[in-house]
């Protein structure tokens, strides 16, 4: 695979680049950061571009589709060919941006689109990176203009399960000399890989961290997730109150509510136990369609119940605004696409 000049802090840049004078480094960083490509960096004599030539540059954004709740979906091209999505939310207190952090997640969640086929590889935290610099950019901004003010690490793929890279990202996204975006605004979910989340906690990132539970069960969470297996809900509220004594970061639980599975009176009593003791919420979400799987969402009555049910415990809880179903960009819905073979999305 070409090397990729965004995974590289600019000290490291320079070592791999071998570029000379020093100021010749930072410009190729911070038109890098900006989102330009490497022809596009015209500070840059043109010998010196064309010696750069040989190397990938973050991702390339290959199609849009516009959603009609104002998110936008992304198709970006890897250097290998490869080919992930992404989605754009508006907010009224700025831009979030959902990136994904594997070609394919081997998590295998019975709802979720995303691992169907399995994991193909990681990504580069310049490739995570390079989700965001290209949808700045897009959106008219540069490194010292950010129009993505949000990110969550909520598109295909397990990030702690990619451990090293995405760390690698986060070191690079909040880089004073880069975007610099504060990794307070940065979630990362995760379906529960608990020895990563106490090594997360322990490096300080000090990102919000999502714990995607779906259940409150170890047997439900086993025929939704197979992770459950390898890790009970007691080890997971272990890692998270271990998340919250070291960060002080109050702890987020994704909820698909999902017919006849997760959603009756003993669910809200056991979700009461769960989140006890330390602050936390849980962001309830309808299940989303998946054409490949046979679950189905629970209708909103019943999930208005729930909702109160949990509110009459003392949960803190909302239910979720959905954004880009029509797009098939909504939870749950990214997948590793291929060109013209993506009859799941309209044109826009
Ligand atoms: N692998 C990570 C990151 C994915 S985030 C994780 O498991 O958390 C995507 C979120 O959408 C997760 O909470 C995931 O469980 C949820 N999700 C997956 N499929 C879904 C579906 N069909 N409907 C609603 N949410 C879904």
């Amino acid at each position: 695979m070409m090397l990729n000049l965004l995974d590289y802090t600019i000290e490291e840049l320079a070592q791999v680049t071998k570029l000379s004078p020093a100021y010749r480094v930072k410009q190729l960083f911070h038109g890098l950061q900006s989102g330009q490509k490497i022809d596009e960096i015209t500070v840059l004599p043109l010998s010196v571009r064309k010696e750069l030539s040989g190397f990938a540059v973050g991702v390339d954004i290959i199609e849009q589709f516009k959603s009609c709740d104002g998110s936008e979906k992304y198709l970006y091209k890897l250097s290998d060919g490869n080919i992930i999505e992404g989605v754009f939310m508006p907010h009224s207190y700025g831009n979030t941006l959902c990136v994904s952090t594997q070609v394919g997640c081997r998590m295998g969640c019975a709802f979720c689109a995303s691992g169907i086929g399995g994991l193909v590889r990681n990504l580069t935290a310049g490739e995570i990176l390079g989700q965001v610099l290209s949808v700045n950019r897009l959106k008219g901004g540069d490194n010292n203009k950010r129009q993505i003010t949000n990110i969550v690490l909520m598109g295909s793929g397990e990030p702690l399960d990619n451990y090293d890279n995405v760390t690698k990202f986060f070191k690079l996204v909040s880089s004073a000399d880069g975007i610099n975006i504060s990794l307070r605004n940065v979630s990362l979910s995760t379906c529960g890989l608990v020895e990563n989340i106490k090594r997360l906690a322990d490096e300080g990132f000090g990102v919000t961290l999502s714990i995607s539970l779906h259940a409150t069960t170890d047997e439900t969470r086993q025929e939704l997730m197979p992770i459950a297996k390898v890790y009970t809900i007691s080890d997971i509220i272990d890692a998270v109150k271990y998340y919250f004594n070291k960060t002080g970061r109050r702890i987020i639980f994704e909820y698909s509510m999902i017919k006849g599975k997760n959603i009756d009176f003993f669910d809200a009593n056991r979700l009461q136990k769960i989140t006890k003791g330390y602050p936390s919420h849980v962001n309830l979400i309808m299940l989303n369609p998946v054409k490949e799987k046979k679950l189905d969402a629970c209708t909103q009555k019943d999930a208005e119940r729930f909702l109160e049910r949990l509110k009459e415990r003392n949960v803190s809880a909302t239910i979720r605004r959905s954004f880009g179903n029509d797009i098939s960009g909504a939870c749950g819905q990214l997948r590793r696409s291929h060109l013209n073979n993506d009859n799941n999305n309209k044109r826009s």
